[in-house]
């Protein structure tokens, strides 16, 4: 079979129907105390989501329908709980054969390869509107690093280049990805964190020939270093770690010009998914053109409308849904990632060729702003506010606006509802305010009793009913 970036879409369909079966029907399935009740819940059997087909008629998940009362030890459910007698039920073949071999000749071997393949060893944090641990078994590093072999080769990076990484410290699905990736592919890796001293002297003992910064900071991190005197010129790549937005990546090349870094040095963004592993990356023919590249064999990823997380209807952003392969530890099915994008473009990259699908035009975590609320600053998980509207039997039509406020300048998050001709006004802006609060964890600024054509317009849609006039 071609290598995974060069598959035809025959083969492609044909591996990810099966990883999606063993994934859904072996792992998830058996093993996660959520879905399993989910599925039970949903009266939907395991083999009915095992396919891509089935998997698509699933209703995505997000962390506030895993911890709906925003505690986030609720996340332990998804984490995947096997057992030796569980691993040997549903292990593939020539694993299986192995374990059952060492369980006769050599006890604790048997031990170590179960735990390798179920037991979490590692966590990283993540989260958008609560924070809660990731965990990771041995197994699951194992993939992540791989993948992270193959992001070199699409970012264009050998053995021979040295990165030196500006990300803070604390431990990330991104940060963890990248020190994989290095690892996978073999090249030297410094992550001194994010202060920007610690990383001119780190750029001061290796020649680094790649930068990794996280994207919102890159540019002023960039003068700053120049500012520190901190070797600039060998650098030939520079990585915006968190899906960098247009004006970012225009932000990062005037910097470079500034401070005198040749203009071959290419930059690119690359992104991991709230909740997912692996790191996402840009190939270096595009220069950062034709978005995100992901790994078919080892996610499904697919969008949804931001609104419902059910299939799209209409147009617009949609959010991306990403499904797992082969990961144990936290496994994620159909998971809301709070990211919006335009479109996943499945035909071959028109700059490197690969078949790989790829996210174009993301817009990371813009389902859940951080606002800074008069009743503090808080990230606003607007899946919930809007579920607490869609379907409303007492409301014909909403809107959620997310604006500045003139007087103060703090963020506002106003609802406007049209309520249903036979419903009392005064009831319905109630019980609005209260289900937004049950499902989004805050009371909207201003519930706001509209009629039919006065709803507001006009902001950039973050979905259909939902506008941001930030
Ligand atoms: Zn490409």
């Amino acid at each position: 079979m071609a290598s995974w970036d060069r598959r035809t879409p025959k083969q492609l369909a044909k591996l990810r129907d099966s990883a999606v079966r063993r994934q859904v029907v072996d792992a998830v399935a058996p093993f996660s105390p959520w879905w399993k009740a989910r599925l039970k819940t949903l009266g939907r059997k395991a083999s009915s989501v095992g396919s891509l087909d089935g998997l698509s008629q699933l209703s995505a998940v997000g962390e506030r329908d895993v911890c709906p009362d925003g505690d986030p030890r609720g996340m332990a459910a998804l984490v995947l709980q096997g057992s030796e007698s569980g691993f040997a039920l549903h292990a593939e073949g020539p694993v299986l054969r192995r374990a059952l071999v060492s369980r006769l000749a050599r006890p604790g071997s048997y031990r170590s390869i179960v735990e390798a393949d179920t037991r979490p060893t590692s966590f990283v944090w993540a989260g958008l509107g609560l924070q809660y641990p990731l965990a990771s078994t041995r197994s699951d590093l194992d993939l992540v690093a791989r993948a992270g072999a193959r992001l070199w080769q699409l970012l264009g990076l050998t053995r021979a280049d040295v990165m030196v990484s500006a990300l803070p410290t604390l431990p990330t699905a991104a940060t963890r990805a990248l020190e994989l990736a290095a690892l996978g592919a073999g090249s030297p890796l410094l992550a001194p964190g994010d202060g920007t001293d610690d990383v001119a002297a780190a750029l001061r003992l290796v020649p680094a020939s790649a930068l990794a910064v996280p994207a919102a900071f890159a540019a002023q991190l960039l003068d700053d270093l120049d500012e520190a005197g901190a070797p600039l010129e060998a650098l030939r790549t520079v990585l915006l770690v968190g899906a960098a937005y247009d004006d970012e990546r225009a932000a990062v090349r005037d910097a470079l010009k500034r401070v005198g870094v040749p203009e071959s040095c290419v930059v690119l963004s690359a992104h991991v998914p709230d909740g997912h592993r692996l790191l996402w990356g840009e190939c270096r023919e595009s220069a950062g053109r034709t978005g995100l590249h992901t790994y078919p064999d080892l996610e499904v990823v697919q969008l949804v409308d931001p609104e419902t997380g059910e299939a799209p209807i209409g147009g617009g952003p949609l959010e991306v849904v990403v499904t797992q392969l082969g990961f144990r530890g936290t496994a994620l099915l159909r998971w809301r990632t709070g990211d919006l994008a335009d479109a996943i473009a499945e035909e071959a990259c028109p700059s490197c060729g690969r078949t790989v699908p790829r996210v174009t035009g993301l817009r990371a975590a813009a389902l859940v702003p951080p606002l800074d609320l008069r009743g503090g600053s808080r990230s606003v998980d607007l899946r919930g506010v809007s579920a607490a509207l869609v379907g409303r039997a007492d409301v014909l039509d909403w809107r959620v606006v997310v604006s500045r406020s003139e007087r103060d300048d703090a963020d506002e998050v106003l609802v406007h509802v049209v309520p249903a001709e036979a419903a009392d006004p005064a009831e319905v802006a109630v019980a609005v305010a209260r289900d937004v609060r049950a499902a989004a964890g805050l009371l909207p600024t201003q519930v706001v009793l509209a009629a039919p054509d006065d709803l507001p317009a006009g902001g950039s849609a973050l979905s259909p009913r939902v506008l941001s006039r930030q």
